[in-house]
């Protein structure tokens, strides 16, 4: 029986056993919480879609888990997953790192995209994948993007995009930059063609993604918490920025500032796409 002091506080000897029972347990079975520090078991995370049950902080989550909680089940269908980024400018290393990136993740670009149901309503939907070299924007990404937007105005279907990204692809130079162009100017398209582009922010969506197609959906979802902002807290400290706030540049930051429509949990996305695709398929139910 452990010790309990007068007050609840547990004895030292307590909280010493605590640990080393925590840190008895093999690897791989818990996850311990950056925010609240609670011990969370890796099967309840991921039940809990991989946010802590204590303090609602949202993990990040990999392209694959995404699909799977929003979708409906067994209707995403892959398409232009053979692209993969080539070395332009001859950067050092950059083929071997992508070769890691490619075997760790078992996709060959962060941008993942497809045709889907959610709700019954057809759509393509993008999801970028953070752990493949921190989501960077290459070639490849801008390219995937463009071809999402393709295939929604060819098959009138709306457009869902899960953005993350740490900015442009830097071994990729001017050719990252200009994706922000070349995206940018397909969501266009997109908008002439009369199809609605919902966006879901995700932590983190920085620099040239979120100054780019990130940033001008019709409907701007973001998750809790979620990092989002051209340049991070670190670049505006050392900027000079001051007096921010403590939630500066997060989700419900940016939802009083106007730059997100809605902040909505893990648990609350797919019932909220489900809601606003009802509500523009509605206005464009002849098309689709
Ligand atoms: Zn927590």
């Amino acid at each position: 029986m452990a010790h309990i002091g007068w007050f609840g506080r547990k004895s030292k000897s307590a909280r010493k056993i605590a640990r080393q029972s925590v840190d008895a347990l093999p690897d791989g079975l818990w996850t311990k919480c950056p925010k609240c520090n609670e011990i969370l078991f890796n099967r309840e995370l991921e039940k809990n879609l991989r946010v802590c049950s204590k303090c609602n902080y949202h993990f990040r989550y990999r392209a694959s888990e995404r699909i799977a909680a929003t979708v409906d089940e067994g209707s995403f269908e892959e398409f232009a997953d053979d692209l993969k980024s080539a070395n332009p400018l001859g950067f050092p290393d950059y083929e071997t790192k992508l070769e890691a990136d490619v075997a760790k993740t078992g996709i060959r670009d962060p941008m993942v995209i497809g045709r889907a149901r959610i709700g019954s309503c057809p759509v393509v939907i993008g999801v970028a994948d953070f752990a493949f070299r921190g989501a960077s924007m290459g070639g490849v990404y801008g390219e995937k993007v463009v071809r999402a937007v393709e295939t929604a105005i060819e098959e009138r279907r709306p457009l869902i995009m899960f953005c993350a990204s740490g900015g442009a692809r830097m071994q990729e130079g001017i050719l990252s930059l200009m994706q922000m162009a070349k995206t940018s100017a397909a969501i266009a398209r997109l908008h002439d063609a009369g199809l609605p582009y919902i966006v879901v922010l995700t932590d983190p969506t920085t620099a040239g993604v979120h100054a780019s197609f990130a940033s001008i959906g019709d409907v701007i979802i973001a998750e809790p918490g979620a990092l989002i902002g051209f340049a991070g807290e670190r670049v505006a400290q050392q900027a000079g920025v001051v007096n921010r706030p403590p939630n500066f540049q997060r989700s419900e930051f940016q939802l009083d500032n106007g730059m997100v429509d809605i902040v909505a949990t893990r648990k609350e996305l797919r019932q909220t796409l489900i809601k606003l695709l009802e509500f523009c398929t509605g206005e464009v139910a002849d098309v689709i």
